[in-house]
């Protein structure tokens, strides 16, 4: 018989609403009988991508791939003014999705590449923000962690700026280090809020359970960050794709309270399916037996409707 009694789910969680525009733009235009394409996956996540296949959005690598007058979505990331430039050239209807947050980015470097300063950028590279902001700052010096700071060279004006999921302790530490670096140093923190409120919640989560289950994708870096910072809180963290990665009660053995959150681009209804297959899984006899009513429960103190994954109502095109 499992042990578990009771299953939180973190506030302020599921997809971000930077993600959650973009997957609702390209709904709307599939919905007006536009033939809808996404320039790389809108949101790395199975499920969701699989809906909006089958509601006929396609996702493409390339824009060669989209015939002429057909509409492309661009993701929340964003991505250079080449590729605009190149949507626009072949004909196509271009509907921006990057997150507005990414287009302040892309504003504050295009100005800092103005004023003359010689640009650091963390961020993760190849990843598709970074790419993108890369087009706005083709000369920024691109550096991620620790080990590569070093390569960073001394200059007389420098600015700093970073991806926005970048962890904020890694861009203070990093800001400080700078500040050795140069005579005049401009820190724009872009570090995006979202992210800044989930690390603090999950913490909060993990604080007042006994185990933390993280559920994203195995590459995502924000989804990483939450596991170390569970474990920083001193609780042991699980990190998981879905809830069918949940098949051994093993990990469960013993633990009474769990608490549940996710990364940037995993819905909040994953949560809420992740915490009814803890309790089927690893409940005890009476959290076994109303599995799904306690994970509807968590969903309900966790997230208001806003933080639901779309905001488009059903039915969905054709
Ligand atoms: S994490 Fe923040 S910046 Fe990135 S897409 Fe989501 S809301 Fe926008």
């Amino acid at each position: 018989m499992g042990s578990v009694e009771s299953i939180s789910i973190a506030k302020r969680t599921g997809v971000c609403y930077g993600v959650r525009e973009a997957i609702d733009k390209a709904k709307v235009a599939r919905a007006e009988g536009k033939a809808t394409h996404t320039l790389g996956h809108v949101v790395h996540n199975e499920g969701l991508i699989a809906d909006l296949h089958a509601r006929g959005i396609e996702s493409v690598e390339t824009l060669d791939q989209v015939t002429e007058g057909a509409a492309i979505v661009i993701r929340a990331h964003g991505v250079t003014p080449e590729v605009l430039q190149r949507a626009n050239d072949r004909g196509l209807e271009v509907i921006d999705g990057t997150c507005t947050w990414v287009v302040q980015e892309h504003r504050e470097l295009a100005k800092l590449v103005e004023e003359g300063y010689e640009i650091v950028l963390l961020g993760t590279p190849h990843h598709p923000e970074v790419v993108g902001l890369l087009g706005f700052a083709p000369n920024a010096i691109l550096v991620d962690e620790e080990e590569d700071w070093a390569k960073i060279p001394r200059r007389k004006r420098m600015a700093l700026i970073t991806q926005s999921t970048q962890p904020p302790w890694k861009f203070e530490r990093l800001a400080a280090f700078l500040v050795s670096r140069c005579h005049e140093l401009k820190v724009l923190n872009t570090v995006c809020p979202v992210t800044i409120r989930r690390q603090e919640d999950t913490m909060e989560a993990a604080r007042s359970v006994d185990m933390m289950v993280v559920v994203g994708g195995s590459k995502s870096a924000n989804t990483k960050e939450l596991t170390r910072l569970c474990e920083i809180s001193g609780t042991r963290a699980l990190q998981i794709e879905s809830a069918a990665d949940l098949r051994d009660p093993a990990p469960f053995a013993g633990v009474i309270r769990v608490g549940v959150t996710g990364g940037t681009s995993t819905p909040i209804e994953d949560l809420e399916r992740v915490a009814a297959r803890i309790a089927e899984l690893a409940g005890t006899e009476s959290v076994k037996g109303r599995a799904g009513e306690i994970a509807r429960e968590a969903l309900a103190s966790a997230a208001t409707p806003q933080y639901r994954t779309t905001s488009i109502t059903e039915p969905s095109a054709q």
